[in-house]
Order: structure tokens, then C-alpha cells, then sequence
């Protein structure tokens, strides 16, 4: 342990979007790639020094460090700030230990509420990617939006949106996420059936012919994004939260946006979003059960992990959370 580190015993880790198609092989590896970044645990040792932690603090990830000051973070993405390159973004959750830097400023690790479990605050880093595309579509209150895809980031968004009051209506193939997702939502969609066009036609309905005027695509295949610029009404705003493994063939710049007038908006990674008190505002809204996670976790312990990743690309799990123990 290195001046400025600590060292963390992980207690729990989920599975991020990112780590499942990884593992399915739908993408190809990265260097430096880790699995497992959205990491709880305590502390255990901590480097010459740290000042913010002690031996058996309950700590969470929430967001990569970042400067500051550099001309990335200055231009508001420090999620991509160059003092802090890979492989310092996190990874290595589903072992023992991983080891953080803990630098004076732009530290993306937080003393975890003392009212939430470690699964919950696993969440923290999910969390923190959601407020991010949530904040960047610029909702209003009453707008309608719809989100594709319920998984982890699909329920998150929709939570984060319903406490905004807008009316989320969520579209997923597995009826057991839609379920889940039912008490924050105005509808839930199943986008599969004989007509491919039902559910355009439900939207249109709900929206008195207007379309959406947010969605958000959190899943990342083409047959998602296509139905994404169907739904939302000219003048509409785009959120590409789900990670494309492969190009899209048939993207069609004139039809989807120059012609409806669409802005389409990335929300990739997670930014700092932080409370006055310099807090993790993801930690404290589960906290405070503004965002509630017991409909999103699903836990696992570490010898069933395969299960883990399974249940949440097919089974229903929203987020499969895989504890050590
Ligand atoms: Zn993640
Ligand atoms: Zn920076």
C-alpha cells in the first residue's frame, strides 16, 4: 500500500452492463480490463498520508478520481481526465482486495451511510452513471420518457426520473424486470409480440400523438436504437446510455435527427456527482430511499457467480450483486 492508497476488503461487487458483455464475449477484451467496478467494502490498510480514511471505514466507488483542473475536467468530462488513466478507473471487485487511490481532490471513493447494507451500496456507481444520463436529457417534470431496457441503468434512470416527476414508461422483453420496474412507471411495454408496431401505437397514445419526449437506450443493439428515434417526438432528446458491443448497418442521421429535429446525447461513465457536502449523492439518495434498491439487487455469493452473470442477461436479475462470502 502506497502512499496516498488504501486497500479494500470487497464485501460486495455487481455486475456492471459493461462486465456482462464482456463476458459473453460480444466485445473484445480490453487491456488493462478488470472485471467488477462497482465495489463496497471496508477498509483495511491505508497508505502514508490519507487523511479522509481509517482502518474499518465502510467505503463505496462511485466515480473515477479526477483533477480538476486539467483541460478534459475544466471542459466537464472528468470522467475521461487524464491524470487518471486505466487502469486506475476502477476493476477488481470480485477479489479479495483492490486497492484505491485516494488523491486530496476528485476522490471517487465515499464513506458508505450508516443505514445501507454493502449490496445497496454497490449501487453507488450505477447509481452515479444514471444521475448522469438523467441530468444531461434535461427533464422536466410532467414530461413523458421512455427507457428500453430495465435493467441496472434502466432501473436507476427510471427511479431518478420518477422522483423528477416525469412519467416513465419502460419498455423490456423480460417480463420479470418490467414487473420490478411497475411501481415507477406510468406503463410498462413488452417490445416483442406478433405486431411490431403495438407499442409505438401505445406511446403515440399516451402521448396524444406526440411521441416521447425523452428516450433513453440502455440496452445497445441496433433493433433498440431504431425503436428509440420511432417513439420520440420531433424536437425530442436522445440518451445513448446502452454500450454498443459491435457498428450499427443502418444508422440514418436524416431520418432520425435531421428531419425530427432530434438531439441525441451520450451518458456514458460515471461523473462526480456530489452533495454539498461533498458526499456521494448516489449514496445519499439510497440513504434516504429516494432510490430504492431492494428492486434491483439480487444477491449472489461468489461460488455461484456464473449463476450471477446468467440471471442477469436471462433470468430477471436486475442487478446481480456477487458477495465474497
Ligand atoms: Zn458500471
Ligand atoms: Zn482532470
Amino acid at each position: 500500500v502506497h502512499e496516498g492508497e488504501i486497500l479494500v476488503e470487497v464485501r460486495a461487487c455487481s455486475i456492471c452492463g459493461g462486465d456482462l458483455k464482456i463476458y459473453r464475449d460480444a466485445n473484445r477484451p480490453l487491456p488493462h480490463f478488470m472485471f467488477g467496478h462497482e465495489v463496497s467494502g471496508v477498509v483495511v490498510q491505508v497508505g502514508a498520508g490519507v487523511e479522509r480514511f481509517r482502518e474499518g471505514d465502510r467505503v463505496a466507488y462511485a466515480h473515477n478520481n479526477y483533477c480538476g483542473t486539467c483541460a478534459i475536467c475544466r471542459a466537464g468530462s472528468p470522467a475521461w481526465c487524464k491524470e487518471f488513466p486505466l487502469p486506475f478507473r476502477g476493476g477488481g471487485g470480485f477479489a479479495d482486495y483492490v486497492l484505491f487511490q485516494t488523491p486530496p481532490r476528485g476522490c471517487g471513493v465515499y464513506k458508505i451511510p450508516d443505514n445501507l447494507g454493502f449490496p445497496e451500496a454497490a449501487l453507488a456507481e450505477p447509481l452515479d452513471c444514471a444521475l448522469g444520463a438523467v441530468m444531461r436529457s434535461r427533464p422536466l417534470p410532467a414530461e413523458v420518457a421512455v427507457v428500453i431496457g430495465l435493467g441496472g441503468m434502466g432501473h436507476l434512470i427510471s427511479q431518478v426520473l420518477n422522483a423528477l416527476h416525469v412519467k416513465v414508461i419502460g419498455v423490456d422483453l423480460q417480463e420479470a424486470k418490467r414487473h420490478k420496474a411497475a411501481p415507477y412507471c406510468v406503463l410498462t411495454l413488452d417490445p416483442s409480440g406478433p405486431d411490431g408496431a403495438a407499442i409505438q401505437q401505445q406511446v403515440m397514445d399516451y402521448t396524444s400523438g406526440q411521441g416521447a419526449d425523452i428516450v433513453f437506450e440502455a440496452v445497445g443493439k441496433q433493433a433498440t436504437l431504431t425503436l428509440a428515434f420511432e417513439l420520440i417526438k420531433i424536437g425530442g432528446r436522445l440518451i445513448q446510455v446502452g454500450v454498443f458491443a459491435r457498428p450499427m448497418d443502418n444508422f440514418d442521421p436524416d431520418r432520425w435527427l435531421f428531419r425530427k429535429d432530434v438531439t441525441m446525447i451520450p451518458a456514458k461513465g460515471p461523473a462526480p456527482w456530489v452533495t454539498t457536502a461533498g458526499e456521494s449523492l448516489a449514496l445519499d439518495m439510497l440513504s434516504r430511499g429516494v432510490v430504492q434498491a431492494e428492486s434491483v439487487v439480487s444477491v449472489f455469493h461468489r461460488q455461484n457467480a456464473a449463476a450471477a452473470f446468467e440471471a442477469q442477461d436471462t433470468g430477471g436479475a436486475v442487478r446481480s450483486v456477487i458477495l465474497p462470502e
